[in-house]
Protein backbone atom coordinates (compact mmCIF):
# COMPACT_ATOMS: atom_id res chain seq x y z
CA UNK A 1 0.00 0.00 0.00
CA UNK A 2 0.80 3.32 -0.55
CA UNK A 3 -0.44 6.72 0.79
CA UNK A 4 1.22 9.13 -2.69
CA UNK A 5 -2.06 10.65 -3.61
CA UNK A 6 -0.55 11.53 -7.04
CA UNK A 7 -2.79 10.18 -10.06
CA UNK A 8 -0.83 7.12 -11.40
CA UNK A 9 -0.81 5.47 -14.18
CA UNK A 10 0.24 1.76 -15.51
CA UNK A 11 2.26 1.60 -19.20
CA UNK A 12 2.55 -1.18 -20.61
CA UNK A 13 5.26 -1.10 -23.18
CA UNK A 14 8.73 0.84 -23.25
CA UNK A 15 8.91 1.45 -26.76
CA UNK A 16 7.76 4.30 -28.81
CA UNK A 17 4.73 4.32 -27.45
CA UNK A 18 4.73 4.11 -23.85
CA UNK A 19 7.60 6.74 -23.57
CA UNK A 20 5.75 9.00 -25.25
CA UNK A 21 2.91 8.67 -23.76
CA UNK A 22 4.50 9.03 -20.25
CA UNK A 23 6.28 12.00 -21.79
CA UNK A 24 2.78 13.45 -22.52
CA UNK A 25 0.77 12.50 -19.17
CA UNK A 26 4.00 13.95 -17.19
CA UNK A 27 4.13 17.57 -19.47
CA UNK A 28 0.38 17.88 -19.59
CA UNK A 29 -1.07 16.73 -15.70
CA UNK A 30 -1.99 19.83 -14.08
CA UNK A 31 -0.80 18.19 -10.74
CA UNK A 32 2.51 15.42 -10.58
CA UNK A 33 1.73 12.24 -11.69
CA UNK A 34 3.30 8.72 -11.25
CA UNK A 35 3.70 6.77 -13.78
CA UNK A 36 4.90 2.64 -14.08
CA UNK A 37 6.19 1.70 -17.38
CA UNK A 38 6.41 -2.39 -17.76
CA UNK A 39 8.28 -3.95 -20.09
CA UNK A 40 9.19 -7.68 -20.15
CA UNK A 41 11.92 -7.05 -22.74
CA UNK A 42 13.75 -4.00 -20.44
CA UNK A 43 13.43 -1.80 -23.75
CA UNK A 44 12.96 1.06 -22.05
CA UNK A 45 12.49 3.99 -24.18
CA UNK A 46 13.48 2.35 -27.47
CA UNK A 47 11.13 -0.66 -28.09
CA UNK A 48 11.68 -3.04 -30.64
CA UNK A 49 12.26 -0.59 -33.29
CA UNK A 50 15.01 1.23 -31.58
CA UNK A 51 16.96 -1.04 -29.80
CA UNK A 52 19.15 -2.33 -32.46
CA UNK A 53 23.07 -1.50 -32.35
CA UNK A 54 23.88 -1.90 -35.68
CA UNK A 55 24.79 1.17 -37.53
CA UNK A 56 23.09 -0.22 -40.74
CA UNK A 57 19.48 -0.25 -39.47
CA UNK A 58 18.21 3.18 -40.36
CA UNK A 59 15.35 4.54 -39.77
CA UNK A 60 12.61 4.20 -42.98
CA UNK A 61 10.77 7.72 -42.30
CA UNK A 62 13.33 10.72 -42.68
CA UNK A 63 14.33 12.62 -39.58
CA UNK A 64 12.29 15.37 -40.57
CA UNK A 65 8.94 13.22 -39.88
CA UNK A 66 10.32 11.56 -36.81
CA UNK A 67 9.89 14.41 -34.10
CA UNK A 68 8.62 12.92 -31.30
CA UNK A 69 6.05 15.13 -30.84
CA UNK A 70 3.20 16.23 -33.10
CA UNK A 71 2.98 19.78 -32.41
CA UNK A 72 6.79 20.60 -32.47
CA UNK A 73 7.57 19.02 -35.77
CA UNK A 74 11.41 20.41 -35.78
CA UNK A 75 11.89 18.72 -32.32
CA UNK A 76 13.64 15.85 -33.49
CA UNK A 77 16.03 18.15 -35.86
CA UNK A 78 17.03 20.15 -33.77
CA UNK A 79 18.25 17.44 -31.18
CA UNK A 80 20.08 16.24 -34.25
CA UNK A 81 21.95 19.43 -34.88
CA UNK A 82 22.26 19.68 -30.78
CA UNK A 83 24.20 16.52 -31.10
CA UNK A 84 26.18 17.46 -34.08
CA UNK A 85 27.02 20.66 -32.69
CA UNK A 86 28.68 18.91 -29.45
CA UNK A 87 30.58 16.54 -31.18
CA UNK A 88 31.74 18.89 -33.86
CA UNK A 89 30.40 17.15 -36.96
CA UNK A 90 28.50 17.60 -39.86
CA UNK A 91 24.18 17.38 -39.11
CA UNK A 92 23.17 13.78 -40.68
CA UNK A 93 21.54 12.60 -43.77
CA UNK A 94 18.05 12.51 -43.72
CA UNK A 95 17.79 9.19 -42.30
CA UNK A 96 19.66 7.86 -38.91
CA UNK A 97 20.29 4.71 -37.67
CA UNK A 98 17.31 3.93 -35.75
CA UNK A 99 19.86 2.96 -32.26
CA UNK A 100 20.71 7.03 -32.19
CA UNK A 101 16.57 7.24 -32.71
CA UNK A 102 16.35 5.20 -29.30
CA UNK A 103 19.22 8.12 -27.97
CA UNK A 104 16.89 10.48 -28.72
CA UNK A 105 13.70 9.00 -27.06
CA UNK A 106 15.40 8.24 -23.94
CA UNK A 107 16.83 12.09 -23.50
CA UNK A 108 13.27 13.38 -24.27
CA UNK A 109 11.92 11.60 -21.93
CA UNK A 110 15.10 12.65 -19.21
CA UNK A 111 14.43 16.07 -20.05
CA UNK A 112 10.99 15.68 -19.46
CA UNK A 113 11.44 14.11 -16.07
CA UNK A 114 13.95 16.51 -15.25
CA UNK A 115 11.31 19.64 -15.81
CA UNK A 116 9.13 18.32 -13.50
CA UNK A 117 10.89 16.74 -10.82
CA UNK A 118 7.77 16.33 -8.50
CA UNK A 119 6.37 13.18 -11.09
CA UNK A 120 8.00 9.98 -11.47
CA UNK A 121 8.49 7.45 -13.35
CA UNK A 122 9.44 3.98 -12.37
CA UNK A 123 10.21 1.10 -15.22
CA UNK A 124 9.65 -2.32 -14.08
CA UNK A 125 11.23 -5.33 -16.24
CA UNK A 126 8.31 -7.83 -16.29
CA UNK A 127 5.97 -9.13 -18.06
CA UNK A 128 2.29 -8.51 -17.28
CA UNK A 129 -0.04 -11.25 -17.61
CA UNK A 130 -3.19 -10.09 -16.52
CA UNK A 131 -5.07 -7.15 -15.73
CA UNK A 132 -8.48 -6.94 -13.43
CA UNK A 133 -9.94 -3.61 -13.70
CA UNK A 134 -12.12 -2.35 -10.87
CA UNK A 135 -14.40 1.10 -11.58
CA UNK A 136 -11.72 3.68 -11.11
CA UNK A 137 -8.69 1.44 -10.57
CA UNK A 138 -6.68 -1.68 -12.39
CA UNK A 139 -4.62 -4.57 -10.79
CA UNK A 140 -1.67 -5.07 -12.80
CA UNK A 141 -0.15 -8.87 -12.36
CA UNK A 142 3.30 -9.62 -13.72
CA UNK A 143 4.62 -13.03 -14.62
CA UNK A 144 6.40 -13.11 -11.07
CA UNK A 145 3.43 -13.11 -9.28
CA UNK A 146 3.91 -9.19 -8.25
CA UNK A 147 0.68 -6.88 -8.14
CA UNK A 148 0.53 -3.15 -8.65
CA UNK A 149 -2.47 -0.99 -8.51
CA UNK A 150 -2.59 2.01 -10.36
CA UNK A 151 -5.99 4.50 -11.38
CA UNK A 152 -5.38 4.03 -14.82
CA UNK A 153 -3.74 1.29 -17.36
CA UNK A 154 -2.39 2.10 -21.38
CA UNK A 155 -1.57 -1.13 -23.38
CA UNK A 156 1.65 0.02 -25.74
CA UNK A 157 2.14 -3.48 -26.48
CA UNK A 158 3.56 -3.11 -29.64
CA UNK A 159 3.13 -5.67 -32.82
CA UNK A 160 3.41 -9.83 -31.99
CA UNK A 161 5.26 -12.19 -34.11
CA UNK A 162 3.10 -14.29 -36.31
CA UNK A 163 3.49 -18.28 -36.29
CA UNK A 164 4.40 -19.93 -40.25
CA UNK A 165 1.75 -19.96 -42.61
CA UNK A 166 2.34 -24.04 -42.04
CA UNK A 167 2.94 -25.88 -39.14
CA UNK A 168 6.69 -27.20 -38.85
CA UNK A 169 7.77 -30.82 -38.44
CA UNK A 170 10.38 -31.01 -36.18
CA UNK A 171 12.23 -33.92 -35.47
CA UNK A 172 14.19 -34.65 -32.02
CA UNK A 173 15.95 -31.55 -32.42
CA UNK A 174 12.86 -29.49 -32.44
CA UNK A 175 13.57 -26.08 -33.29
CA UNK A 176 17.16 -25.85 -32.93
CA UNK A 177 17.51 -23.95 -36.54
CA UNK A 178 14.40 -22.37 -36.46
CA UNK A 179 14.45 -18.75 -35.16
CA UNK A 180 10.71 -17.46 -34.65
CA UNK A 181 11.19 -14.53 -33.38
CA UNK A 182 14.61 -12.35 -35.28
CA UNK A 183 14.72 -9.46 -32.51
CA UNK A 184 15.71 -11.76 -29.97
CA UNK A 185 19.44 -12.15 -30.28
CA UNK A 186 19.27 -15.56 -32.00
CA UNK A 187 20.73 -14.17 -35.55
CA UNK A 188 23.80 -14.42 -33.47
CA UNK A 189 23.97 -18.01 -33.39
CA UNK A 190 23.91 -18.10 -37.31
CA UNK A 191 27.42 -19.29 -38.78
CA UNK A 192 29.18 -17.39 -41.55
CA UNK A 193 29.43 -19.91 -43.91
CA UNK A 194 25.54 -21.31 -43.16
CA UNK A 195 22.58 -21.19 -45.37
CA UNK A 196 19.91 -19.33 -44.76
CA UNK A 197 16.00 -18.86 -45.47
CA UNK A 198 13.98 -16.42 -44.99
CA UNK A 199 10.10 -16.57 -44.81
CA UNK A 200 8.72 -13.38 -45.57
CA UNK A 201 10.50 -10.23 -48.01
CA UNK A 202 9.35 -7.62 -46.30
CA UNK A 203 10.65 -4.52 -43.90
CA UNK A 204 11.87 -7.49 -41.56
CA UNK A 205 13.90 -9.30 -44.01
CA UNK A 206 15.69 -6.18 -45.40
CA UNK A 207 16.76 -6.01 -41.67
CA UNK A 208 17.86 -9.82 -41.27
CA UNK A 209 19.79 -9.57 -44.65
CA UNK A 210 21.59 -6.05 -43.49
CA UNK A 211 22.55 -7.65 -39.90
CA UNK A 212 23.93 -10.91 -41.65
CA UNK A 213 25.66 -8.91 -43.85
CA UNK A 214 27.22 -6.63 -41.25
CA UNK A 215 28.37 -9.64 -39.27
CA UNK A 216 30.48 -11.07 -42.36
CA UNK A 217 27.86 -13.70 -43.56
CA UNK A 218 28.98 -15.64 -46.64
CA UNK A 219 26.39 -17.87 -46.95
CA UNK A 220 23.62 -17.91 -48.99
CA UNK A 221 20.43 -16.16 -48.45
CA UNK A 222 17.06 -17.19 -49.93
CA UNK A 223 13.87 -15.00 -49.20
CA UNK A 224 10.62 -16.47 -49.69
CA UNK A 225 6.79 -14.37 -49.40
CA UNK A 226 3.25 -15.20 -51.67
CA UNK A 227 4.08 -12.27 -54.28
CA UNK A 228 7.79 -12.03 -53.70
CA UNK A 229 7.71 -8.11 -53.37
CA UNK A 230 10.02 -6.22 -51.45
CA UNK A 231 10.07 -2.54 -49.75
CA UNK A 232 10.59 0.16 -52.47
CA UNK A 233 13.02 2.73 -51.90
CA UNK A 234 12.54 6.37 -51.01
CA UNK A 235 13.36 9.08 -53.58
CA UNK A 236 13.24 12.89 -52.37
CA UNK A 237 9.62 14.15 -53.23
CA UNK A 238 8.22 17.85 -53.10
CA UNK A 239 5.00 17.88 -51.68
CA UNK A 240 1.69 17.51 -53.58
CA UNK A 241 -1.11 18.37 -53.48
CA UNK A 242 -3.93 16.25 -51.87
CA UNK A 243 -6.25 14.91 -53.90
CA UNK A 244 -8.24 13.24 -51.64
CA UNK A 245 -10.85 15.52 -49.40
CA UNK A 246 -12.89 14.66 -46.25
CA UNK A 247 -15.87 14.36 -48.49
CA UNK A 248 -14.62 13.01 -51.97
CA UNK A 249 -13.16 9.40 -50.41
CA UNK A 250 -13.73 6.83 -52.00
CA UNK A 251 -16.50 4.02 -50.40
CA UNK A 252 -15.25 1.08 -52.20
CA UNK A 253 -11.53 -0.47 -52.30
CA UNK A 254 -11.91 -0.62 -56.36
CA UNK A 255 -13.06 3.11 -56.22
CA UNK A 256 -10.16 3.83 -54.06
CA UNK A 257 -7.46 1.98 -56.45
CA UNK A 258 -8.82 3.25 -59.65
CA UNK A 259 -8.86 7.33 -58.23
CA UNK A 260 -5.22 6.62 -56.59
CA UNK A 261 -4.01 5.08 -60.07
CA UNK A 262 -5.49 8.09 -62.11
CA UNK A 263 -3.70 10.69 -59.76
CA UNK A 264 -0.41 8.50 -60.41
CA UNK A 265 -0.52 8.64 -64.20
CA UNK A 266 -1.78 12.06 -64.28
CA UNK A 267 1.19 13.38 -61.87
CA UNK A 268 3.52 10.86 -64.05
CA UNK A 269 2.52 13.11 -66.93
CA UNK A 270 3.68 15.69 -65.21
CA UNK A 271 7.00 14.67 -64.57
CA UNK A 272 5.86 14.04 -60.76
CA UNK A 273 7.14 10.37 -58.76
CA UNK A 274 3.89 8.17 -57.70
CA UNK A 275 6.18 8.70 -54.63
CA UNK A 276 4.52 12.11 -53.64
CA UNK A 277 1.12 10.97 -54.74
CA UNK A 278 0.98 8.00 -52.03
CA UNK A 279 2.23 10.47 -49.20
CA UNK A 280 -0.19 12.92 -49.49
CA UNK A 281 -2.27 10.76 -48.95
CA UNK A 282 -1.24 9.81 -45.60
CA UNK A 283 -3.29 12.79 -43.71
CA UNK A 284 -6.12 11.34 -44.90
CA UNK A 285 -5.82 7.75 -45.06
CA UNK A 286 -6.97 6.54 -41.40
CA UNK A 287 -10.26 8.65 -42.50
CA UNK A 288 -10.45 6.31 -45.31
CA UNK A 289 -9.79 3.43 -43.91
CA UNK A 290 -12.94 4.36 -40.87
CA UNK A 291 -15.17 5.54 -44.42
CA UNK A 292 -15.11 2.25 -45.89
CA UNK A 293 -17.53 -0.92 -44.63
CA UNK A 294 -16.05 -3.89 -43.22
CA UNK A 295 -16.42 -6.22 -46.17
CA UNK A 296 -14.25 -3.65 -48.16
CA UNK A 297 -11.89 -3.31 -45.43
CA UNK A 298 -11.70 -7.08 -45.88
CA UNK A 299 -11.61 -6.92 -49.88
CA UNK A 300 -8.52 -4.49 -49.17
CA UNK A 301 -6.64 -6.93 -46.58
CA UNK A 302 -6.75 -9.72 -49.44
CA UNK A 303 -6.59 -7.82 -52.28
CA UNK A 304 -4.37 -4.73 -52.08
CA UNK A 305 -2.46 -5.11 -49.01
CA UNK A 306 0.42 -6.72 -50.53
CA UNK A 307 1.01 -3.54 -52.80
CA UNK A 308 -0.19 -0.84 -50.87
CA UNK A 309 2.83 -2.03 -47.97
CA UNK A 310 5.66 -2.27 -49.84
CA UNK A 311 4.72 1.05 -52.13
CA UNK A 312 3.85 2.70 -48.56
CA UNK A 313 6.53 1.68 -45.94
CA UNK A 314 9.89 1.99 -48.15
CA UNK A 315 13.14 1.70 -47.11
CA UNK A 316 16.49 4.17 -47.27
CA UNK A 317 17.81 4.70 -50.50
CA UNK A 318 21.20 3.48 -48.95
CA UNK A 319 19.42 0.48 -47.87
CA UNK A 320 17.70 -0.18 -50.82
CA UNK A 321 21.27 -0.57 -52.82
CA UNK A 322 22.88 -2.74 -50.49
CA UNK A 323 19.94 -5.32 -50.98
CA UNK A 324 19.99 -4.84 -54.38
CA UNK A 325 24.15 -5.06 -54.85
CA UNK A 326 23.31 -8.37 -52.58
CA UNK A 327 20.92 -9.87 -55.19
CA UNK A 328 23.25 -9.07 -57.96
CA UNK A 329 25.97 -11.07 -56.44
CA UNK A 330 23.78 -14.09 -55.94
CA UNK A 331 24.21 -13.80 -52.05
CA UNK A 332 20.32 -13.22 -52.31
CA UNK A 333 18.07 -15.23 -53.79
CA UNK A 334 14.18 -13.40 -53.86
CA UNK A 335 11.35 -16.14 -55.00
CA UNK A 336 7.63 -15.90 -55.09
CA UNK A 337 5.56 -18.72 -53.65
CA UNK A 338 3.32 -20.78 -51.72
CA UNK A 339 5.23 -22.15 -48.42
CA UNK A 340 3.88 -25.88 -48.62
CA UNK A 341 6.02 -27.22 -45.62
CA UNK A 342 8.73 -27.23 -43.93
CA UNK A 343 11.12 -29.82 -41.65
CA UNK A 344 12.86 -28.85 -39.00
CA UNK A 345 16.31 -31.33 -38.83
CA UNK A 346 18.79 -32.09 -36.26
CA UNK A 347 21.41 -30.03 -39.20
CA UNK A 348 19.36 -27.55 -41.11
CA UNK A 349 15.79 -27.00 -42.15
CA UNK A 350 14.25 -28.03 -45.40
CA UNK A 351 11.25 -26.44 -46.87
CA UNK A 352 8.54 -26.72 -50.16
CA UNK A 353 7.54 -24.09 -51.82
CA UNK A 354 4.88 -23.70 -54.80
CA UNK A 355 6.57 -21.40 -56.93
CA UNK A 356 4.15 -18.14 -58.19
CA UNK A 357 3.57 -18.78 -62.04
CA UNK A 358 4.33 -22.32 -63.01
CA UNK A 359 2.60 -23.40 -59.50
CA UNK A 360 6.03 -26.46 -59.17
CA UNK A 361 7.39 -27.40 -56.24
CA UNK A 362 10.81 -26.50 -55.16
CA UNK A 363 12.68 -27.97 -52.46
CA UNK A 364 14.97 -25.47 -50.31
CA UNK A 365 17.32 -26.83 -47.99
CA UNK A 366 19.19 -24.45 -45.81
CA UNK A 367 21.24 -24.53 -42.15
CA UNK A 368 18.71 -21.81 -40.56
CA UNK A 369 14.86 -21.16 -40.93
CA UNK A 370 13.73 -17.28 -40.12
CA UNK A 371 10.48 -15.91 -39.79
CA UNK A 372 10.45 -12.78 -41.33
CA UNK A 373 7.13 -12.53 -41.71
CA UNK A 374 5.97 -9.13 -40.26
CA UNK A 375 3.66 -8.39 -37.16
CA UNK A 376 0.81 -11.15 -36.57
CA UNK A 377 -2.26 -9.69 -38.40
CA UNK A 378 -4.66 -11.99 -36.49
CA UNK A 379 -5.74 -11.30 -33.34
CA UNK A 380 -7.57 -14.50 -32.60
CA UNK A 381 -4.34 -16.25 -33.40
CA UNK A 382 -1.98 -14.87 -31.25
CA UNK A 383 -1.09 -17.04 -27.90
CA UNK A 384 0.10 -13.52 -25.66
CA UNK A 385 -0.95 -14.38 -22.17
CA UNK A 386 -2.07 -10.73 -21.61
CA UNK A 387 -3.92 -10.25 -24.88
CA UNK A 388 -5.94 -14.05 -23.84
CA UNK A 389 -6.42 -12.79 -20.85
CA UNK A 390 -7.82 -9.97 -21.51
CA UNK A 391 -10.05 -11.69 -24.30
CA UNK A 392 -10.53 -14.46 -21.25
CA UNK A 393 -11.51 -12.02 -18.75
CA UNK A 394 -14.05 -10.42 -21.11
CA UNK A 395 -12.24 -7.17 -20.83
CA UNK A 396 -11.30 -6.19 -23.91
CA UNK A 397 -12.68 -8.10 -27.76
CA UNK A 398 -10.91 -8.02 -31.32
CA UNK A 399 -12.43 -5.49 -33.48
CA UNK A 400 -14.23 -6.97 -36.19
CA UNK A 401 -11.30 -7.90 -38.55
CA UNK A 402 -9.42 -9.50 -35.59
CA UNK A 403 -6.70 -6.94 -36.52
CA UNK A 404 -6.25 -5.93 -33.37
CA UNK A 405 -8.24 -4.82 -29.62
CA UNK A 406 -11.30 -2.90 -30.31
CA UNK A 407 -11.79 0.32 -29.32
CA UNK A 408 -14.79 3.27 -28.20
CA UNK A 409 -14.10 6.71 -28.19
CA UNK A 410 -10.79 8.15 -26.90
CA UNK A 411 -9.10 5.01 -27.14
CA UNK A 412 -11.11 3.40 -24.86
CA UNK A 413 -10.57 -0.55 -24.34
CA UNK A 414 -14.43 -2.33 -25.60
CA UNK A 415 -15.64 -4.95 -23.53
CA UNK A 416 -16.52 -8.56 -25.13
CA UNK A 417 -20.15 -7.21 -24.35
CA UNK A 418 -19.17 -3.80 -26.23
CA UNK A 419 -18.98 -1.04 -23.30
CA UNK A 420 -15.98 1.00 -23.66
CA UNK A 421 -13.50 0.79 -20.44
CA UNK A 422 -13.03 3.65 -18.31
CA UNK A 423 -10.20 2.99 -16.79
CA UNK A 424 -8.22 0.59 -20.01
CA UNK A 425 -6.84 2.07 -22.81
CA UNK A 426 -4.63 1.18 -26.11
CA UNK A 427 -2.22 3.01 -28.63
CA UNK A 428 -0.08 2.20 -31.45
CA UNK A 429 -0.10 -0.98 -33.37
CA UNK A 430 -2.76 -2.98 -31.40
CA UNK A 431 -5.33 -0.80 -32.79
CA UNK A 432 -4.72 -1.30 -36.37
CA UNK A 433 -8.26 -2.51 -36.92
CA UNK A 434 -9.65 0.70 -35.86
CA UNK A 435 -7.05 2.88 -38.07
CA UNK A 436 -5.20 0.81 -40.17
CA UNK A 437 -1.88 3.10 -40.18
CA UNK A 438 -0.89 2.69 -36.56
CA UNK A 439 2.86 1.37 -36.76
CA UNK A 440 4.41 4.75 -38.10
CA UNK A 441 5.74 7.72 -35.48
CA UNK A 442 4.12 10.54 -37.27
CA UNK A 443 0.84 8.36 -36.69
CA UNK A 444 1.18 7.09 -33.24
CA UNK A 445 2.49 10.46 -31.68
CA UNK A 446 -0.52 12.02 -32.51
CA UNK A 447 -2.18 9.11 -30.33
CA UNK A 448 0.18 9.66 -27.60
CA UNK A 449 -1.02 13.38 -26.98
CA UNK A 450 -4.45 12.99 -27.05
CA UNK A 451 -4.94 9.57 -24.91
CA UNK A 452 -2.67 11.89 -22.41
CA UNK A 453 -5.04 14.93 -22.57
CA UNK A 454 -8.21 12.83 -21.74
CA UNK A 455 -6.66 10.89 -19.23
CA UNK A 456 -5.15 14.14 -17.50
CA UNK A 457 -8.40 15.81 -17.74
CA UNK A 458 -6.76 18.22 -20.04
CA UNK A 459 -8.31 17.73 -23.48
CA UNK A 460 -9.65 20.69 -25.22
C1 LIG B 1 12.30 -3.09 -37.17
C2 LIG B 1 11.37 -1.95 -37.16
C3 LIG B 1 11.74 -0.73 -37.71
C4 LIG B 1 10.88 0.35 -37.71
N1 LIG B 1 11.28 1.54 -38.22
C5 LIG B 1 10.46 2.62 -38.15
C6 LIG B 1 10.87 3.91 -38.63
O1 LIG B 1 11.97 4.07 -39.13
N2 LIG B 1 10.00 4.94 -38.52
C7 LIG B 1 8.76 4.78 -37.98
O2 LIG B 1 8.01 5.76 -37.91
N3 LIG B 1 8.35 3.57 -37.54
C8 LIG B 1 9.17 2.51 -37.61
N4 LIG B 1 8.75 1.30 -37.14
C9 LIG B 1 7.39 1.19 -36.62
C10 LIG B 1 7.39 1.09 -35.09
O3 LIG B 1 6.50 0.03 -34.83
C11 LIG B 1 6.92 2.36 -34.41
O4 LIG B 1 7.70 3.45 -34.83
C12 LIG B 1 7.06 2.33 -32.88
O5 LIG B 1 8.38 2.03 -32.55
C13 LIG B 1 6.12 1.37 -32.22
O6 LIG B 1 6.38 1.48 -30.86
P1 LIG B 1 5.55 0.69 -29.77
O7 LIG B 1 6.02 1.22 -28.48
O8 LIG B 1 4.11 0.78 -30.06
O9 LIG B 1 5.93 -0.84 -29.97
P2 LIG B 1 7.27 -1.62 -29.61
O10 LIG B 1 8.47 -0.88 -29.98
O11 LIG B 1 7.08 -2.98 -30.17
O12 LIG B 1 7.25 -1.71 -28.01
C14 LIG B 1 6.33 -2.50 -27.32
C15 LIG B 1 7.01 -2.95 -26.04
O13 LIG B 1 6.03 -3.58 -25.24
C16 LIG B 1 6.65 -4.63 -24.52
N5 LIG B 1 5.57 -5.54 -24.13
C17 LIG B 1 4.66 -6.15 -24.93
N6 LIG B 1 3.81 -6.89 -24.20
C18 LIG B 1 4.19 -6.74 -22.91
C19 LIG B 1 3.70 -7.28 -21.68
N7 LIG B 1 2.63 -8.09 -21.64
N8 LIG B 1 4.35 -6.93 -20.54
C20 LIG B 1 5.43 -6.11 -20.56
N9 LIG B 1 5.95 -5.60 -21.71
C21 LIG B 1 5.32 -5.90 -22.85
C22 LIG B 1 7.65 -5.21 -25.49
O14 LIG B 1 8.72 -5.83 -24.80
C23 LIG B 1 8.11 -3.99 -26.27
O15 LIG B 1 9.34 -3.46 -25.80
C24 LIG B 1 9.59 0.20 -37.16
C25 LIG B 1 9.21 -1.04 -36.62
C26 LIG B 1 10.10 -2.09 -36.60
C27 LIG B 1 9.67 -3.41 -36.01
Amino acid sequence: MTDDKRPTFGIVGGGFTGTMLAVHLIEQSPVPVRILQFDRAAAFGSGVAYSTPNDKHLLNVRVGNMSAYDSRPDHFIKWLEGCAMEAGAEPRGPFVSRGLYGQYLRSTLSACLAAHPASSMIGIDAEVVSLTAGATSVELRTADGARHTVDRVALCVGNFPPALPVKPRTGEAGEAHYIANPWSGDLSRIGRDDTVILVGTGLTMVDVVLDLHSRGHRGNITAVSRRGFMPLPHRDVGPYQAFLTPDTLPKTVMALTRRVRREVEAAAANGVDWRAVLDSMRPQTQALWRGLPVAERRRFLRHVRPYWEVHRHRVAQPVAAEIEALRRAGKLVVMAGRLQSVELGATGVSMTVKARGDNSAQQIDGTWLVNCSGPQLDYDRISDPLIRSLFDLILARPDSLSLGLDLGENYRLVSKSGVASEVLFALGPPIRGNLWETTAVPDIRKQCEAVARHLTGTAA
